[in-house]
C-alpha cells in the first residue's frame, strides 16, 4: 500500500491545547490531554480512512462543490450526510457555517487566484462538523475537514470561523500544491509531521491565505485588517487570538505563551512549524504593509505563485527567491512590488 499524505495541522496547536489543559481543573484537564493524545492517533490512522474515494468531477464552471456530514460526536469519518452542494440550508447550523466558509474559500481561491478547488481540478470538499467529543479543533486530514465543536470553555465556535477554516482549507492547497507535501515528514509506523523550514513555510502558507481571505470577504484593506488569527475562537479567559501576522510572539495581542519567531536568526531546525511560521507570516505582513490597499491584489498572486514553485524541502530563502522570481515576471524588477517583497525578507533576516 502506497503511504498516503497525511496533513498534520490542527488548528489549535498543541503547546496551546496543553496549556489550556495546565490551566484547567480535573475533569477539562483531562479531556484536553486526551484529544492531545487523539490527534496523534488520528495522525497515524490516515492510511485507513484512505480508501474512501474522492471524487475529482468536471463541473465546467461552477465553483462551489461541497459536503458537509455529521460525524455525531464521534470519530468515524465521514458520518451522516446533513449538507449536499445547492441543499437549502440544513437545519444544524453549525453545518451551515462550515458549508458557508469552505464556499468563501472556494470562491476566494477560484476567483482571486484562479484555482479551482485544493486539487486546481474542481475536487469536491467533504468537511466532518461534530467531530468527537467536546473537540477542541479543526484539521485537514489530507483528504476533507474534520471540525470539532469546542470545549466550550477555552475554544468555540472553529465552524463559525472563516479564518479558521480558511487556514485549514488552505493546508489541501500546498498538499496539491507541492509534491510530496511542504515539509511533511512521514517516518512509516509513526504520524506524519511538519518538520523544519519547509513545515514552517507550509504552516505560514495557510496562515497568509486565511488573512487574506478573511480581509477579502470584508472588502478590508492592510490598514485597517488586525492580522490576526483564531480572534473568533477563544474563549475570553484563554486569550485573545492563536497568532499575530502583525507582531508574531506578542502575548499581549495573543495568548500567554505565544512562543511564534519573527527573526530568521532566531530559527533553530527543532521549532515546531506553528512557531517558526512567524517569519515568514510577518514577511508578508510587512510586504502588504508596504504596499497598502488590499492585499489579495497587490500581493496575493505573487505569494501564490511563489509558493507554487516550492519543493516539499524548501528553505525560507528558497521561498524568498521564488516570491522576488515572481514578483519580476509579473511587476518587473525593481518595481515597487519587487523592492517591498525584498525588504520584508531583509527585514527578518531571510535575505542578508
Ligand atoms: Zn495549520
Amino acid at each position: 500500500m502506497s503511504v498516503k499524505y497525511g496533513c498534520v495541522c490542527f488548528a489549535v496547536p498543541k503547546k496551546m491545547l496543553r496549556h489550556f489543559a495546565n490551566t484547567s481543573q480535573d475533569e477539562d484537564r483531562e479531556m484536553l490531554m486526551e484529544q492531545l493524545q487523539h490527534s496523534s492517533q488520528l495522525r497515524g490512522q490516515r492510511g485507513a480512512a484512505s480508501s474512501r474515494k474522492v471524487v475529482a468531477t468536471k463541473r465546467g464552471a461552477k465553483i462551489l462543490h461541497r459536503q458537509v456530514f455529521d460525524a455525531q460526536g464521534r470519530t468515524f469519518l465521514p458520518g451522516k450526510i446533513l449538507r449536499d452542494e445547492d441543499d437549502p440550508p440544513s437545519h444544524d447550523q453549525i453545518a451551515n457555517q462550515a458549508y458557508d466558509n469552505i464556499g468563501i474559500a472556494l470562491q476566494f481561491f477560484a476567483n482571486v487566484l484562479g484555482r479551482d478547488s485544493v486539487d486546481g481540478k474542481g475536487m469536491r470538499i467533504d468537511a466532518s462538523v461534530h467531530y468527537g467529543y467536546s473537540f477542541a479543533n479543526a484539521m485537514w486530514t489530507g483528504e476533507q475537514m474534520l471540525v470539532g465543536d469546542g470545549d466550550g470553555k477555552h475554544v468555540t465556535n472553529l465552524a463559525g470561523s472563516l479564518g479558521i477554516i480558511a487556514h485549514e482549507f488552505s493546508h489541501g492547497i500546498s498538499q496539491h500544491m507541492v509534491k510530496g507535501g511542504l515539509g511533511v515528514v512521514q517516518v512509516p509506523g509513526q504520524p506524519p509531521t511538519l518538520k523544519g523550514e519547509a513545515g514552517a513555510l507550509n504552516e505560514s502558507f495557510s496562515d497568509v491565505c486565511a488573512s487574506m481571505i478573511k480581509q477579502w470577504h470584508a472588502g478590508e484593506e492592510v490598514q485597517a485588517a488586525s492580522w490576526l488569527l483564531g480572534e473568533d475562537i477563544l474563549a475570553p479567559q484563554a486569550g485573545k487570538a492563536i497568532r499575530s501576522l502583525k507582531d508574531p510572539g506578542n502575548t499581549r495581542m495573543t495568548w500567554p505563551e505565544d512562543d511564534q519567531i519573527k527573526d530568521y536568526k532566531r530559527f533553530k531546525i527543532t521549532d515546531d512549524a506553528h512557531k517558526a511560521s512567524g517569519i515568514a507570516n510577518h514577511a508578508f505582513y510587512l510586504a502588504a504593509m508596504k504596499l497598502g490597499g488590499r492585499s489579495w491584489e497587490t500581493l496575493g498572486p505573487v505569494w501564490f505563485k511563489g509558493f507554487d514553485r516550492l519543493r516539499a524541502r524548501a528553505t525560507f530563502l528558497d521561498a524568498a527567491h521564488a516570491t522576488l522570481i515572481v514578483a519580476a515576471t509579473l511587476h518587473g524588477k525593481g518595481s515597487e512590488t519587487h523592492e517591498a517583497v525584498k525588504s520584508a525578507w531583509k527585514k527578518v533576516n531571510v535575505l542578508a
